[in-house]
């Protein structure tokens, strides 16, 4: 798979005979039909698949817009799709120990999650700023088995905590798996996880097509790493009529205001200066607040095939509360975004991506209150 001029493998040398083991593995295993096959029970049996649809009347009476439940997921967002595809392959790859990073801390919960169940060591790493803003996930990981070692330099977030990732896997990459949470870093990564995530986009469109018997104008998501965008969205891409909208955070809006450089060993749209110096991200929300995107949105912003529009911390902050107090559900700060921009779309029928719920930014949430 290609991305025009983004994506690639910009690493030290060490690290290219294990991506190219990683992505033979990958091939054999979609290839495989006992590997898809445990996958799909993982998937129904321990996460909780097929995450309903729901139509969310009080919260945009104009319209009909639905939600994409994956706040319903085991784990509470998303990441769980991916991190059990990827310990089937490391299984399959002879790795037991398993390196991560986390921002908002969903990834790292979801890989202590998946560490427990296929009795992997794992080592995640989360920046410090981030370890304040997201307690209950430090301690979920705790309680996992989990090492959760926190990152205390730059800005002590999911930037920082990433090149520790990368720097641990480097030296132990013999035995390690690193467990990337988002569809960024080196290829096969953005690729495999953009796979992994794609289950969303297949059900959603079932999904609505049997409640509505057409497919909705817009569909919309949350960009941080792109993860679960690009999930959303690979349901949809051959779907031209479909509008594809991505939307980032305002202070992290890589897509928006970013350029062209390499960042955690691909190519993609930066938040960076002339120089490629990467500059600081902003968000309320940890899982957002990364200055950088997958290649395959820089590819799909280009091309046309996708749009990509930001929300402010203030207006997430209101798309939380109004889906709490119209629907009685919590959303993740980051959906909340989505949520912000879905209402003023010009369109009727919405799919709008919950990635997660929102229990995890509490404190943050009653803080800024
Ligand atoms: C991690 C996270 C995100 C951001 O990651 P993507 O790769 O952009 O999906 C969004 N929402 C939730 C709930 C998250 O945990």
């Amino acid at each position: 798979m290609s991305f025009g001029d983004y994506g690639g493998r910009y690493v030290p040398e060490t690290l290219i005979p294990a991506l190219d083991e990683l992505e033979r593995g990958w091939r054999d295993a979609l290839a495989d039909d006992s590997f898809r096959a445990e996958l799909h029970n993982l998937l129904t049996t321990y996460a909780g698949r097929p995450t309903p649809l729901t139509l969310a009347e009080r919260f945009a009476p104009s319209k009909r817009l639905y939600l994409k439940r994956e706040d319903l997921l085991h784990t509470g967002a998303h990441k769980l799709n991916t991190a059990l595809g990827q310990a089937v392959l490391a299984r399959r790859l002879g790795k037991r120990r398993i390196v991560a990073e986390t921002g908002a801390g969903q990834h790292g919960v979801a890989t202590a999650t998946v560490c427990a169940r296929f009795g992997f060591e794992c080592v995640v790493y989360m920046g410090e700023e981030d370890m304040r803003r997201q307690r209950p996930n430090v301690e979920r990981m705790g309680l996992l088995g989990a090492e959760v070692r926190g990152v205390d330099f730059g800005t002590r977030t999911l930037k920082e905590a990433t090149s520790e990732a990368i720097r641990d896997w480097i030296t132990n990459v013999e035995t390690t798996h690193y467990l990337i949470g988002s569809c960024v870093g080196p290829a096969p990564y953005p690729e495999i996880v953009a796979e992994l995530q794609s289950v969303i986009g297949r059900e959603a469109r079932e999904q609505i097509l049997a409640v509505e018997q057409r497919l909705p104008e817009a569909v919309i998501a949350c960009v941080g790493g792109g993860s679960n965008a690009i999930g959303l969205f690979h349901g949809f891409l051959e779907d031209e009529d479909v509008r594809l909208v991505g939307v980032e955070a305002a202070g992290a809006a890589s897509l928006g205001s970013g350029r062209a450089a390499v960042l955690h060993g691909a190519r993609s749209s930066v938040l960076a200066d002339e120089d490629g110096q990467i500059a600081d991200a902003h968000s309320i929300s940890a899982g957002l607040d990364y200055p950088g995107v997958g290649p395959e949105h820089a590819f799909l912003r280009d091309s046309g095939r996708a749009e990509y529009q930001v929300a402010t911390d203030e207006e997430a902050l209101a798309g939380f509360q109004d889906l709490a107090r119209s629907e009685g559900i919590l959303p993740a700060l980051e959906p909340a975004h989505a949520l912000a921009r879905a209402r003023e779309l010009d369109a009727e029928l919405i799919l709008v991506g919950l990635s997660g719920r929102g229990d995890k930014d509490l404190a943050e949430v009653l803080e800024r209150l």
